[in-house]
């Protein structure tokens, strides 16, 4: 019997404990290892809350959760209660599936100022990640600002952007929704360093800001170059573009205005004792298509500025690490030790991104480890001793169910749940 053990519930986790599971067959036990009692990693802390129809794929991770050769074993911090290497004792091969939890820096003065905070966090605040659920980010002022020109950014603009009953369906937590009830922001300044064809935003979530109900879209004609110069894009960004296009022909006549300011880098942050400014220089695109300073510089007013500029892993003590990311080569770390996921690729690509890595990964393992290695190592049950000697009480897929019941049952009319926003909450459910 081979053990495996996946760090990381998220989709790159799920994703590999699948490909393993088809690989082996009975010939292997899979335990999914998360730090917290409840799976799923980005889908639930990450993934928009107006987005019900993405976050269901946990669907099809819930399948592979409750096959026979597969266990969720949550509430467990690989690092802090158990290490890599006393893992690789236990198991015949450790995945690590951790993702990139962390906001990259501007690295620009003023960013510590309070009202300055990163996608993440936000992020984290209104999808309910219990780090986050005291942040309280300050929507009492007029204009709020959105560094980054991804998705991520978008998504941060669009929660600011909406009304409250633009998030009926949505399982968007209750703190955050009373929050942006009372939002006074009224302009959303969306920053990007380079042009409308260096964007990295999709269709679909481009398409969405020409029909909320209370805000518009607004974009400076003079930022696109001729239209001609949109055919050879690849057809995605194409498409966006299009969108970007349609969006100076919409009527500015909404109270809210999300203001698309290209070719703009943000050069210092300011304010009195909490940000009331980033000042931003004009940038052109240089032979290389990359941002260079005009020397040209102006003021963008704002009260609260995320910034959406991507992210990097956390390392683990003993696991080689650089550039925000574990080193590996084709997911591989070291002996019977690989990456996927995020935390072998950096934070690119969407949820079906993946799943092909997941495998190529399982793919790697079932080439790589020695055959006349019996596999006798302990797995689990080697695992749960150690973790009971040290006083950590793990959880299991059925004690998730019940979390999930108890927030399913506790939702508003309408929303699909109302989540806990405290580690100690899940625990509570749990009689713990
Ligand atoms: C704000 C945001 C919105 C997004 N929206 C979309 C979208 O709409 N569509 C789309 O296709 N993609 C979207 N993505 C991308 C998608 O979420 C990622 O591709 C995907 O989640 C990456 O999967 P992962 O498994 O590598 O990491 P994650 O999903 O981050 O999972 C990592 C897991 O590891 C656990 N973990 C971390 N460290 C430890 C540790 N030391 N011990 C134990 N467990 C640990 C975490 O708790 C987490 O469960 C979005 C990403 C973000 C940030």
């Amino acid at each position: 019997m081979r053990h495996f053990a996946i760090v990381g519930s998220g989709p790159a986790g799920f994703y590999t404990a699948e490909a393993l599971e088809k690989a082996y067959g009975e010939a292997a036990r899979i335990d999914i290892l998360d730090r917290y009692p409840v799976p799923y990693g980005l889908i639930r802390f990450g993934v928009a809350p107006d987005h019900q129809s993405l976050k269901a794929v946990s669907k099809r991770y819930d399948k592979v959760a409750e096959s026979a050769g597969v266990d969720f074993i949550g509430n467990v911090t690989i690092g802090r209660d158990v290490s890599v290497a006393e893992l690789l004792d236990l198991y015949d091969a450790v995945i690590l599936a951790t993702g990139a939890p962390h906001d990259r820096k501007l690295g620009i003065p003023g960013e510590d100022l309070p009202g300055v905070i990163g996608s993440a966090e936000f992020v984290g605040w209104y999808n309910g990640h219990p780090e986050f659920a005291d942040l309280d980010p300050f929507v009492g002022g007029s204009h709020a600002a959105v560094v980054g020109n991804g998705n991520v950014a978008l998504d941060c603009a669009r929660i600011l952007a909406k009304t409250c009953h633009e998030f009926e369906g949505s399982d968007i937590v209750g703190h955050a929704l009373d929050a942006l009830d009372g939002s006074a922001i009224r302009t959303i300044t969306i920053l990007g360093r380079r042009g409308p064809h260096q964007i990295a935003m999709t269709p679909k979530e481009l398409g969405e800001l020409g029909h909320l109900e209370a805000a518009v879209p607004v974009i400076d004609p003079a930022d696109f170059p001729p239209v001609e110069a949109d055919e050879p894009l690849e057809p995605g960004l194409r498409k966006s573009v299009t969108l970007l296009r349609g969006f100076a022909d919409l009527a500015d006549d909404k109270p809210k205005r999300m203001m698309f300011d290209f070719f703009a880098k943000p050069v210092r942050i300011e304010g009195e004792g909490k940000v009331e400014r980033i000042v931003v220089e004009r940038t052109e695109l240089d032979e290389k298509g990359a941002a260079r300073g005009t020397g040209e510089t102006y003021e963008v007013p704002a009260s609260l500025v995320i910034t959406a500029i991507g992210y990097s892993t956390s390392p683990i003590e003993e696991v080689p690490f650089e550039g925000g990311k574990f080193v590996n080569e084709g997911g591989r770390i070291a002996d019977r030790l690989y990456a996927v996921g995020w935390a072998r690729r950096g934070p690119t690509g969407t949820i079906g991104t993946n799943r092909p890595d997941g495998y190529e990964v399982a793919d790697r393992i079932l080439a790589e480890l020695p055959a006349d290695d019996t596999g006798e190592r302990e797995g689990a049950a080697g695992l749960k001793r150690l973790l009971e000697s040290r006083g950590v009480m793990p959880t299991d897929y059925d004690d998730w169910r019940r979390i999930e019941e108890t927030e399913v049952s506790r939702a508003r009319p309408g929303s699909p749940r109302e989540k806990f926003v405290r580690h100690e909450d899940w625990l509570k459910v749990l009689g713990r």
